[in-house]
């Protein structure tokens, strides 16, 4: 491999990428399914986060006024909800040109059954009716999103269960760019002289852990492995030859990411459905005091309470999910209590909901008002963001181009 690379900079200890695709204001659904979680992230780990415009092109291709628009409006709410840019690398995908270009040169070796047989092209295709997804950049969009994470030699990606397959797709390129590109006669012959020179004790420990893994899948053994190799105090390229084994590949050069699961509070709409700009059941995250409590005000509570000294059942209630989340023991316990027994009102239950809103929702306010009132400052973040995003995705094309004969 050219270049120079090193443990620490080629092979970051733990770093996180994750995007989110241009489509839109961020409400709290945005916020709980995943805003929070990359907000807790950023305190252990090195955090890369962009704003996926390319992404919202593929089902959004007819209407770029949406995409655009969005972007500045996705940075300040991710910003106005603790997203640091003292942390984190935050960036707009289309301002770093690598990411397609590292699309484009791993579409040469990507089967196309490997696109079609992702879960999410096929149903999507099928629920969504009114956009024509028959295009090219809908079905390479999982390939994308492979460029996007392998060009940061991330180690983690923050997903749902529902999207562990898109990892897994990324994880298999990763494998096969690995295997054919890293696997030459000279670095056949180094492997051999690196294992060799491990200590008996030390080799014996290391297999067990490396068949461990690849034939029981045990991460504990791939953990456990790795971790001998990291702390044998190897020359930056052997370690790239010597975790390249441990995965059954070749040399590493786009390290395989794993998928960091999260459990991540379902936030239901104003409505109890599923919150989502179509169902119209939204609270955006940086809707004001007023906007809120408006919105809290009309949401349906148990059918059987009409009137006022109508007894109810929380658990019939949407607002009742809402102080789940929101409120606290005493709360709850006065809402339960006065719903069963109607001494409460729906509309003093609603209010004290609104209020808790109304607070969490404050600092996002007031981290937003900065920005919104002095753009020059969001421009710095995404110029700063794109200058270091730049530099690491550098780093990875330096080495794909030159393995792939096009570094010329
Ligand atoms: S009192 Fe609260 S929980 Fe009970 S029905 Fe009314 S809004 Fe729902």
């Amino acid at each position: 491999m050219e270049g120079n690379t090193s443990k620490s900079t080629y092979l970051p200890e733990t770093r996180v990428i994750s995007g989110m695709r241009a489509s839109g204001k961020l409400h709290l659904g945005h916020y709980f399914g995943a805003l929070q979680n990359w907000v807790k992230l950023q305190k252990d780990h090195q955090c890369f986060y962009f704003v996926a415009n390319w992404h919202g092109l593929t089902t959004h291709y007819q209407s770029p006024e949406v995409v655009e628009e969005s972007c500045m409006d996705m940075l300040i709410d991710w910003l106005a909800a603790g997203v640091d840019p003292q942390k984190s690398v935050i960036f707009i995908q289309s301002q770093i040109p690598q990411h397609a270009e590292l699309h484009l040169l791993l579409s040469m070796i990507t089967p196309l059954s490997w696109l079609e047989r992702t879960p999410s092209y096929k149903d999507q295709r099928e629920q969504i009716k009114d956009k024509d997804l028959s295009t090219y950049g809908f079905l390479g969009y999982p390939l994308l999103q492979s460029a996007d994470i392998l060009m940061y030699r991330s180690t983690w990606v923050p997903v749902g269960e529902d999207q562990a397959a898109h990892i897994e797709i990324t994880r298999e390129i990763a494998r096969r760019f690995n295997h054919i590109y890293g696997n030459d006669d000279k670095t056949k012959q180094r492997l051999d002289q690196l294992l060799k020179s491990m200590s008996g004790e030390e080799q014996k420990i290391f297999q067990a852990k490396r068949r461990s893994y690849l034939e029981q899948g045990d991460k504990s053994g791939y953990a456990d492995a790795r971790e001998i190799l990291l702390n044998g105090n190897y020359d930056p390229e052997d370690l790239l030859i010597l975790l390249g084994y441990l995965d059954a590949t070749g040399k590493v050069i786009l390290p395989l990411p794993q998928a960091l699961i999260g459990e991540f509070a379902k936030m239901p709409g104003t409505d109890g459905r599923k919150m989502s700009k179509s169902y119209g059941n939204t609270i955006l995250l940086r809707d004001s005091e007023d906007e809120i409590s408006k919105k809290i005000k009309v949401m349906p509570t148990d059918p059987a309470r009409v009137r006022r000294n109508d007894k109810g059942n929380p658990e019939k209630c949407p607002v009742w999910e809402w102080h789940k989340i929101y409120s606290d023991d005493d709360t709850r316990k006065w809402v339960d209590e006065g719903c069963r027994s109607a001494g409460i009102g729906c509309l003093d239950c609603k209010k004290r909901l609104s209020d808790r809103v109304c607070a969490e929702q404050k600092p996002f306010l007031q981290r937003a008002t900065v920005y919104q009132d002095d753009k020059a400052q969001l421009i710095n973040v995404l110029e700063d963001g794109r200058a270091k995003a730049t530099e690491e995705a550098e780093q990875t094309l330096k080495q794909v181009r030159a393995l792939m004969g096009v570094g010329i």
